[in-house]
């Protein structure tokens, strides 16, 4: 049997992470993204027992594996800060969130790389990326750490595959690192996917660069920001500058296939529309292949 495609988007957990696989089941999802605590905050209590048990209940009652489901950390964390102090208070939050999703049972935990806040230069930044991720897993279990690539908007890094392949370089443990792709941050950092061309081109560039063995998940956006344009703005599929090509040649390459492809698209009334589309593309592709 051919692994599945997983997809899905980032939904809510409010009133509790159980009620993310809920949500997810009702848009029909079989991925999901998830915050496990408020990302605009630094500190959160722990999580309940109750909650936890109800999570797992819930995950396995609508058929979410751990490989199906990729939650994001806080908004606030920043691995390479190039102040001490402000580094330590993000690995302490960053090592929490590792530790809530290994309470959690889940096997990812999605991060921005980081920002060096034009302090450092961007090679010392990388390092201390690695660094802080190399501290985090040490003290954690079973989750790996999945670098998002980003925009590149202000001092961010991790937006050329050559910037993720240099902190996977000084990772130690490199089966606990991997990588999720953002098409909205690809494409308005620079990499072109408006062709199937363009498609082919940039993620062979991953493969040569990262390599497929480190994808663990992608984010799938259209851009509000134009090619190269370094911001960082979604939109919905399809109605952005990137178009439908690039979500219909993933969803027919089995590079894809069983890792969470997950919408943070900004309307979120159109997300079982868009997760059908997508599933449509790969129903085509099998079509196809059988005539
Ligand atoms: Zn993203
Ligand atoms: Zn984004």
């Amino acid at each position: 049997m051919t692994t599945p495609y997983y997809v899905g988007a980032h939904v809510s957990a409010a009133g509790g992470v159980q009620n993310a696989p809920l949500n997810a089941a009702a848009i029909g999802a079989n991925a999901f993204a998830l915050f496990t605590k408020n990302q605009r905050r630094w500190v959160a209590k722990p999580l309940a027992t109750a909650d936890i048990d109800a999570f797992k209940r819930n995950c396995e009652q609508h058929g979410f594996s751990p490989r199906q489901i990729l939650p994001h950390d806080s908004y606030l964390i920043n691995l390479g800060h190039p102040e001490p102090d402000a580094r330590a208070k993000s690995l302490d939050a960053f090592i929490d969130e590792m530790q809530r999703c290994q309470q959690l049972g889940l096997c990812y935990l999605n991060l921005h790389p980081g920002s060096h806040l034009r302090q450092i230069d961007e090679d010392q930044c990388l390092s201390l990326i690695a660094e802080s991720i190399n501290r985090a897993l040490e003290q954690t279990d079973g989750v790996t750490a999945v670098l998002e690539n980003t925009a590149g908007q202000g001092s961010n890094l991790g937006y050329t595959f050559a910037q993720l392949a240099q902190i996977i370089d000084q990772v130690e443990d490199k089966s606990r690192v991997g990588v999720c792709i953002d098409t909205c941050h690809l494409f308005a950092a620079g990499y072109d996917l408006r062709s199937r061309e363009d498609c082919q081109q940039a993620f062979a560039e991953f493969g040569r660069l990262v390599g497929f063995d480190y994808l663990c998940g992608m984010h799938l956006n259209d851009s509000k920001g134009g090619h190269g344009s370094r911001l960082d703005r979604h939109h919905s599929l399809g109605q952005g500058e990137i178009g439908w090509t690039v979500f219909e040649y993933l969803m027919q390459d089995d590079r894809f296939r069983g890792v969470p492809l997950i919408l943070e698209t900004i309307d979120e009334t159109l997300w079982a529309d868009e997760i059908r589309q997508l599933r449509a593309f790969a129903g085509a592709a099998v079509q196809e292949a059988g005539q």
